[in-house]
């Protein structure tokens, strides 16, 4: 079982700005961390790596600092990582994102299974696990929250949905999205921690994905953020006093004009 993880690095705090002139996060002097749904992905590829041998191979499309997220993934059991850097890959929207992540998986080579997290806490468009699928044309499935089994080159999976579970079953190779409910994810282990601080840690351009500038980044965005802003509140209450029963005639008055108008 090779498997290929799909992890991201996102901003560890809710207070984040927004650049006016790019529109664009400011990621300047924010901690980073690894998206938390991400983690649950490399802890069940670690766990099928146990119990199906193979190896884990952890992606992130991001800037040089990302590589502190493969570094981690690996100090939790992951073997090998992949920074997908170059400057033709900023401004990605999930589209771009999905694409250049599927030509690193195929560049890999014999994956048999790749693991995405459900959404991340900044984007949070849930897109790029889907639009991976559709990149390699191979079957998806999202919402995983238990791996049942794995044989015969077929895998058999729980999906969560909204009324409770559904067992669905898929040819390999495949990709799916996992939710939380899937595993609860290790402490990185002190071998780990020696192995992900000695790792050497590839970083693949466009080119070496042998990919064409125009298909990534913001060449290969369908979408343009042209605005983001806060909406503002409009709210505008209005406090009543006097005596309790004042307060309602007051109310049921206000009530009756509000209608007639
Ligand atoms: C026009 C446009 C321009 C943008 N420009 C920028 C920009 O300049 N800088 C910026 O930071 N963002 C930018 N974004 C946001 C960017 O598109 C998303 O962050 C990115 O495409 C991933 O989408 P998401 O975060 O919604 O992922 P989701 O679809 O919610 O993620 C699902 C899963 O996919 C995997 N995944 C997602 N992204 C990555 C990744 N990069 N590497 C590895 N695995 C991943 C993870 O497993 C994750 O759990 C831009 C968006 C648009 C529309």
């Amino acid at each position: 079982m090779n498997i290929a993880v799909c992890i991201k690095q996102v901003p560890g705090t809710t207070k984040v700005k927004i650049d006016p002139q790019t529109n664009t996060l400011v990621r300047q002097g924010i901690e980073n961390i690894i998206n938390p749904l991400d983690t649950y992905a490399v802890e069940e590829a670690v766990r099928l790596r146990e119990r199906y041998g193979g190896e884990v191979t952890v992606l992130t499309m991001g800037p040089p600092q990302a590589d502190a997220v493969l570094r981690e993934a690996i100090s939790h059991g992951a073997d090998k990582a992949v920074l997908l850097c170059d400057a033709a890959f900023a401004g990605a929207d999930t589209l771009a994102t999905s694409y250049t992540l599927a030509r690193a998986v195929a560049k890999l080579g014999n994956i048999d299974l790749s693991i995405c997290g459900r959404q991340t806490l900044d984007g949070d468009t849930g897109q790029v696990a889907p639009e991976i699928s559709e990149v390699l044309g191979l079957p998806f499935i999202s919402y995983v929250s238990k791996v049942e089994e794995i044989s015969n080159g077929r895998l058999r999976v729980l999906r969560l949905v909204e009324e409770g579970y559904e067992t669905v079953e898929t040819p390999l190779p495949a990709v799916i999205s996992v939710v939380k409910e899937i595993n609860t994810p290790r402490l990185p282990s002190l071998r780990g921690l020696s192995r992900a601080k000695s790792a050497v840690i590839p970083i693949w351009t466009a080119a070496d994905i042998g990919t064409d500038k125009s298909m990534v980044g913001l060449s290969g965005s369908a979408t343009r953020v042209v605005k983001i802003f806060f909406p503002k509140r409009e709210s505008c209450g209005e406090k009543l006093s006097g005596t309790l029963e004042g307060q309602v005639d007051s109310l049921l008055e206000k009530l009756r004009t509000a209608r007639s108008i």
